[in-house]
């Protein structure tokens, strides 16, 4: 009986890998379709000033609307995008839309508003003209490098590589700003935090998500506010949910707040409504005061 259940056990184990590997070759073949046939979608999420609680950003984030298997996670298409060669495709389709919607909500919204897009590492370190030639365009459509934020995260510094310095100088003179994804997940040394130009720390979300009943979680991002502030950057707590969060994270002197309290990603069409209300808002205390 033992050695029954043991094949069993086996044989369920290799059909669950034969599952897994068939649709990741499934996902594989298919995202090239994908992109051509414009599956890809870009949604927006609000990144909220504590300050003023307005919303100053948003992070764009990727999600393929596949025509039978419905919404399918960046988490999931994202490292075979990597391993196939698709990722700088995908990367400046991300870009592209960006550019599409961020000077409209500069120009009608906010006029700082800035977009940020994530680059997984590999697509960082690929192409050295890459990002001069999206300076280029933002030029082009009358906008300063400052429109966009680069989201990174720590496993790419790890190596200190000076070809690494060297993009991250190229896009500090080009005005384009750079966010540490993920922040406190990376197993990486704070050292690179002096040795590499960075304009923003985005706090892991797994340290916000029981910041009202874990000390250590508070302690620690309490810790990592202080410490980004006295190296001239400022925060970004991820994983926003409930109104204390957003209290302790305020009152812990936080920047910026990111999460499902605020607005989840959406559409451009249905997030460009968000800063519709919220300037319909904003003009009626104006007008309230006078
Ligand atoms: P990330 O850059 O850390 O993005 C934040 C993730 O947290 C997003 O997941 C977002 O939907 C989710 N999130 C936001 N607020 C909350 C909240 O309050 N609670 C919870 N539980 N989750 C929240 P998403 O969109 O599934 O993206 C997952 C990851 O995929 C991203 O993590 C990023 O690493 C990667 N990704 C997304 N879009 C792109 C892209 O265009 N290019 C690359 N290279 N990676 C991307
Ligand atoms: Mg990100
Ligand atoms: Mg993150
Ligand atoms: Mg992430």
């Amino acid at each position: 009986a033992a050695k029954e259940s043991g094949r069993n056990r086996f044989s369920y184990f290799t059909s669950q890998l034969q599952t897994a590997a068939l649709a990741r070759m499934r996902l594989t073949s298919e995202l090239r379709t994908a992109i051509a046939e414009q599956q890809l979608e870009v949604h927006f999420q609000a990144i909220v000033s504590l300050a003023s609680g307005t919303i100053d950003k948003a992070e764009a984030l990727i999600r393929w609307q596949h025509p039978q298997l419905g919404m399918i996670s960046p988490v999931e298409f994202i490292p075979i995008a990597e391993s196939c060669g698709l990722i700088t495709q995908i990367g400046d389709y991300v870009f592209q839309q960006a550019l599409l919607w961020i000077k409209k909500w500069r120009s009608r919204y906010q006029s700082q508003f800035q977009i940020s897009i994530n680059q997984s590492p590999m697509e960082f370190q690929s192409d050295t003209t890459r990002y001069l030639n999206w300076v280029q365009q933002l030029h082009q459509q009358g906008l300063p490098g400052q429109a966009i934020c680069i989201e990174i995260t720590e496993g790419l510094l790890l190596d200190a590589s000076t070809k690494i310095s060297q993009k991250l100088g190229q896009l500090r003179d080009a005005g384009i700003q750079v966010a540490l994804d993920d922040f406190g997940t990376g197993y990486s040394s704070l050292s690179y935090l002096k040795k590499f130009k960075i304009d923003y720390l985005k706090i892991d979300q797994s340290f916000i998500r029981n910041l009202s009943s874990d000390e250590s979680d508070l302690a620690l991002s309490e810790a990592i506010i202080v410490m980004a502030h006295k190296l001239g950057l400022k925060v970004v707590a991820e994983g926003v949910e409930s109104a204390s969060q957003s209290e302790i994270l305020s009152a812990a002197g936080c920047d910026f707040a990111q999460g499902y309290l605020f607005a989840k990603p959406m559409p451009a069409e249905q997030f460009e409504m968000l800063l519709q209300q919220q300037q319909k808002n904003s003009g009626l205390r104006q007008n309230c005061s006078n």
